[in-house]
């Protein structure tokens, strides 16, 4: 059939839309190595390492795949990685979750968190977040409906404020989100900060999603404190973790979630028509390397020294170092340096550090809903020792 000119315009022009999610932009994490790709810099941005993962790992993906493990596998994960899963929380935390009905394997954190936004959260429901909070917290809640309700993390340490908590809980609440080790500043909950949290919802029916992804990056003397290790919390606690972190495979996007049965039951209703499941082979592959529990068990050591090389690193610079207790990032107070850039705000500070200096960070303001400014931003240290130095060198020329 010939159309004509008219006509054919029209069926080849776009609706119009009026844009859904009308606030969202495109991550931080995004906008800054695409920066620091076009600007030849040492990206200190986004978080992910520069360096492989282990061999072994790679050869047991591939050994799945050779041995023809490419189909489906099971909607909730593959039974014996679910297994090293449930195992590993029992050994490091010691609670034991049911395999079949409270672990699932999910596509990395990003998706584990907005699922259960989504399965738990009815419209008009509150959540709180603690800020400066992870850049995909308050779009999920916003996504499943919810309410956002922000707490800040007390100023200058970033600890929890708990008499801040305690006053944003109310009828309405349905969820409070925690994340230790904290992206972005590195502080890590106390065994007493568990402790607190856990009397604080006994007497509520709030569930507490705990985003661990960082669980194996805390400092001596510190140690990580699941939410899996204390009974109050662990009954009504969605759990998050995520391989990326743990083996240097950022872009396999793999994680779990550890729920108690009920919670997983919900959880799995919308799993299941959101992703389904995860790809196989990297599923079995997992689960094989995961018999060994060193490559995890080593995962402080190999990252404290890094941490350690970065931090000796800027002592020599004007960047003031916070604390770095865990995670693999590093903050610094920028209020300090010798520059007038330091005045540009953390944002296009940070967008100058990278052009002009050869070196990409994250802004501590993009992890907060009002953009907040306290002069803080963040480098990434899971890297190779060359790149470390190379952004050292640079930074020292400030
Ligand atoms: N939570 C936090 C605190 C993170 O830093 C990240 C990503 N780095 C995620 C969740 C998402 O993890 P994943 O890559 O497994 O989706
Ligand atoms: N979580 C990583 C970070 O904080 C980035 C992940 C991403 O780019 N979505 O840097």
């Amino acid at each position: 059939m010939i159309m004509s000119c008219e006509t054919s315009m029209k069926i080849m022009t776009t609706p119009s839309l009026v844009s859904k999610h009308p606030k969202m932009g495109t991550t931080i994490f995004t906008v800054m190595s695409a920066l620091a790709a076009e600007s030849g810099a040492v990206n200190l941005g986004q978080g992910f390492p520069d360096f492989d993962c282990d061999e072994k790992l790679v050869s047991d993906v591939t050994a799945a795949m050779q041995e023809g493990l490419n189909q489906y596998p099971p909607m909730t994960g593959v039974l014996p990685l679910r297994q090293a899963v449930s195992e590993k929380i029992k050994t490091l935390y010691g609670h034991q979750y049911d395999v079949n009905t409270e672990i699932t394997i999910t596509a990395g954190a990003t998706q584990a968190i907005l699922t259960i936004m989504l399965a738990v959260v009815h419209p008009g429901d509150e959540v709180i977040v603690l800020e400066p909070c992870y850049d995909s917290y308050v779009p999920n809640i916003d996504m499943a409906g919810g309410t956002v309700v922000r707490v800040p993390l007390t100023p200058g340490t970033f600890r929890p404020d708990f008499d801040r908590i305690q006053a944003a809980i109310c009828p309405k609440t349905r969820a409070i989100l925690i994340n230790s080790p904290h992206n972005p500043s590195g502080m890590v909950w106390r065994h007493e900060d568990m402790l607190k949290l856990q009397e604080i919802l006994a007497p509520t029916q709030v569930l507490l999603i705990s985003d661990e992804v960082y669980e194996h990056m805390v400092y001596a003397p510190l140690q990580h404190h699941s939410a899996s290790s204390y009974p109050g919390l662990a009954a009504r606690a969605f759990v998050v973790s995520s391989f990326g972190k743990s083996y240097h495979v950022t872009g396999w996007k793999v994680g779990t979630v550890a729920a108690p049965v009920a919670l997983t039951a919900e959880f799995r209703k919308v799993h299941q028509f959101n992703v389904f499941t995860v790809n196989t082979p990297v599923q079995h592959g997992l689960a094989r390397y995961m018999k060994d529990p060193q490559p995890y068990l080593n995962l402080p050591a190999f990252y404290q020294r890094k941490r350690d090389l970065f931090r000796a690193g800027l002592a020599r610079t004007q960047f003031k170092m916070l604390p770095g207790e865990g995670t693999y990032f590093q903050c610094v107070d920028i209020s300090e340096l010798s520059v007038p850039e330091k005045n540009l705000g953390e944002s296009e500070f940070c967008k100058w550090l990278t052009k002009e200096v050869g070196v990409a960070a994250i802004p501590m303001s993009a992890f907060y809903g009002d953009s907040f400014d306290q002069h803080v931003i963040r480098f990434c240290f899971a890297k190779k020792d060359t790149t470390l130095n190379a952004a050292i060198e640079r930074l020292s020329r400030l």
